[in-house]
């Protein structure tokens, strides 16, 4: 890291930027998302946290994702929200910190399923946009370009190809300790891909200005230069 770099995320610092990640799963989104917002000083939030966690619920409390009627009834009467530790933002349901068992195979799925529907999305964003208002944030997530915060200062898709996101996915759940198989893995990221896109509410793809980085052969330190110097230049 060079001085004059240093220099300017000073300068971004100062101006309080709203800065979005998106991107399918694999694309290097979360590892990303941290480590610029720790360059630029700025709040963490990782929105797909929140749709974890209403998945967390609804598997804690035994309701099907497809009884919508008593999945809302629930959800209403439910506390879901924010807190900061730190620099990053923490996910409560009903007073507890559910963030540390939101990162399995299993949540990721009911996550992808229960995300299509509108009523989850409409309570989930004041919560996200309410984050966000005073700016100087790095939100990352699926729509948070196209619809939580269109008028963000920067706006980023990062892809990667499939196979490359696959990989990413087996190392991190093999190094965890998961033992899932890497067919397992390559099926379920397929459907989640195919969910994500094909939605009607906020379906996954790049809002019009939203600056496109294919990671699959960067690593992560390059792919945060890359956006460095892109938010400097904005
Ligand atoms: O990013 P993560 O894998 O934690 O997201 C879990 C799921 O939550 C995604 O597959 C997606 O369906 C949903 N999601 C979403 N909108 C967001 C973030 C996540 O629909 N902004």
């Amino acid at each position: 890291m060079d001085g004059r770099m240093v220099g300017k995320e000073e300068e971004a610092l100062k101006r309080n930027l709203i800065v979005t990640i998106d991107g399918p799963a694999g694309s290097g989104k979360s590892t990303v998302s941290k480590a610029l917002a720790k360059r630029l000083s700025y709040l963490y939030l990782d929105t797909g946290a929140l749709y974890r966690a209403v998945a967390y619920l609804i598997g804690r409390e035994g309701v099907s994702e497809n009884d919508e009627q008593t999945l809302y009834d629930l959800l209403r009467g439910a506390d879901i929200c924010l807190q900061k530790s730190g620099d990053v933002l923490q996910v409560y349901v009903n007073g507890e910190d559910v963030t540390g068992y939101l990162r399995t195979e299993e949540i990721g799925l009911t996550a992808s399923k229960i995300s299509t529907l509108p009523l989850i999305r409409e309570m989930l964003l004041p919560i996200q946009r309410k984050a966000g208002a005073q700016g100087g944030i790095v939100t990352e997530g699926r729509d948070m370009g196209t619809v939580v915060f269109p008028d963000a200062d920067v706006k980023f898709f990062l892809d990667a190809s499939e196979s490359e996101r696959i990989q990413r996915r087996f190392m991190e759940l093999s190094n965890r300790g998961d033992g899932i198989p890497y067919g397992n893995i390559a099926r379920d990221m397929r459907q989640r891909d195919l969910q994500d896109r094909e939605r009607t509410v906020a379906p996954l793809r790049p809002h019009e200005e939203a600056v496109i980085i294919d990671t699959s052969s960067m690593t992560i330190a390059e792919v945060v230069e890359a956006m460095l110097r892109i938010i400097n230049d904005s």
